[in-house]
């Protein structure tokens, strides 16, 4: 099965903060699995490091209140290309991000309170009806592709 994955849960060096989120259970699905590592904040033309982001309403702010939305909708644009291109199938994205969170993301008041909602990249891909994991949603994972009869 080929897996996009954000590139941050496979030690790449793409935070904002210029650091990585590796995580071995996301690491070893590459024993029986393709990933392809993607970063959409990248991909929409942000530097690393950069300043932090969240959303806040429809809009993705950093916290002096500079709009990136657009960089964050082009670079989801552009994830979404390699998803499609690459032939993936399921997606595992890193939790609480305002690029590649599911279901939870920060409230845009960066103070660490989190609200329900997706990243946009996230939000991308669940219109496209593509299969979105987190970090922590493994093990859901597993038992899915077991239940499909595909290599966990
Ligand atoms: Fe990781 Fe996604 Fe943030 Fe890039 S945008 S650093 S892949 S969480």
């Amino acid at each position: 099965m080929v897996i996009l994955v954000s590139a941050c849960l496979l030690g790449l060096p793409t935070r904002y903060d210029g650091g990585h989120s590796c995580h071995t259970g996301v690491m070893s699905l590459s024993k029986k699995h393709l990933l392809i590592p993607v970063c959409p904040e990248q991909l929409g033309g942000l530097p690393t490091p950069r300043p932090p982001c969240e959303r806040a309403g429809g809009l993705v702010l950093d916290q002096a209140g500079t709009d990136k939305t657009a960089a964050f909708v082009s670079g989801a644009e552009a994830a979404m290309k390699i998803y499609k291109l690459c032939g993936c199938e399921a997606a595992v994205l890193k939790a609480r991000s305002p690029s590649c969170g599911k279901g939870l993301v920060y409230d845009g008041s960066f103070s660490g309170k989190l609200t329900n909602g997706n990243g946009v990249f996230s939000d991308l891909l669940e219109k496209n009806a593509c299969p979105v994991y987190t970090e922590d949603e493994i093990d859901m994972l597993l038992q899915t592709l077991k239940e499909d009869g595909s290599p966990g």
